[in-house]
């Protein structure tokens, strides 16, 4: 690995240092012989090593050229190995042709949650996924109903997946070192919601979007151009409420009041 790497901060990269902390997310993970794992971001490859020696296969998709030109050679002779250089806001899982997929990684901050919706899209090719996240984020992702923290985010993940907040993780365990805390969080799709249609997914993504797009509005001035009153009412949602008060089976409810 090369020594001289400096740190890209447009690329998110803070690396792992710590080796208890790269242990426990490995325990977290816990690879298997017969699994595919996905690692976005490998970077220097401190999570690579050790979930490539437990897994029977491993996609890694890293931008940066020269760590991916350093990951190629440090892993030439391993078959298992499988290097994609590209971004993986663009990379679609599915053409992996392999399932089903277990993703990890430590992801880059800056791009956290457009990858977490782009991840989303594939969720019914994947089994699981732990990401090390901003606190924040995964604050959000977990948040419940009447929160501060509670939003689109937490909507969206907790729709599609089981979502759990693992352990948390100081900055001194990466070089450099980021400014906030850090989170391991795990999501599993819940294969029911790999039922539902593009049109209501679509519908469901806009409805929720809609809903907080001014979080102080109630739900009846948030849908306006998508529900009527009586149609929040038939829900059995009082119109005069706002978004953070709705459950998340209380927006598929709402969803329900929309023509398939
Ligand atoms: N996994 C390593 C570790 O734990 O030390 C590196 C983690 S670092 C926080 C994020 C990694 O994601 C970096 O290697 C960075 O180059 C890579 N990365 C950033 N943006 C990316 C993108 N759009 N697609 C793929 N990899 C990306």
């Amino acid at each position: 690995m090369s020594k001289t790497h400096v740190a890209r901060r447009r690329f998110g990269q803070n690396f792992l240092c710590d080796p208890n902390i790269i242990q426990a997310i490995i325990n977290v993970i816990s690879p298997a012989s017969d699994e595919t794992i996905v690692e976005i971001g490998p970077g220097q490859g401190a999570l690579t090593r050790p979930l490539l020696a437990a897994a029977g296969r491993l996609i890694a998709l890293e931008i940066d050229r020269d760590l991916a030109r350093d990951l190629t050679r440090e892993f030439a002779d391993a078959d298992k190995f499988e290097l994609h250089e590209t971004d993986a806001l663009k990379f679609n899982l599915v053409e992996l042709g392999a399932q089903p997929l277990r993703v990890v990684g430590n992801l880059p901050y800056n791009i956290s949650t457009p990858l977490l919706f782009h991840l989303l899209v594939a969720r019914r090719i994947i089994s699981d996924m732990t990401f090390m996240l901003q606190q924040e984020v995964v604050d959000r992702m977990v948040a419940v109903p009447g929160s501060k923290e509670y939003g689109r985010l937490s909507v969206m993940m907790q729709y599609h997946c089981h979502v759990e907040r693992l352990m948390t993780v100081p900055p001194s365990a990466f070089r450099p070192k980021p400014k906030v805390m850090s989170s391991i969080v795990r999501l599993q799709p819940k294969p029911e919601t790999g039922k539902l249609s593009v049109q209501k997914e679509t519908q469901l993504a806009y409805i929720v979007k809609a809903a907080f797009s001014a979080r102080r509005k109630t739900i009846r001035n948030n849908l306006r151009d998508v529900l009527s009153v009586e149609q929040i009412a038939q829900a059995g949602i009082d119109p005069g409420i706002r978004a953070e008060q709705l459950a998340v089976g209380e927006f598929i409810a709402l969803l329900d009041q929309l023509p398939n």
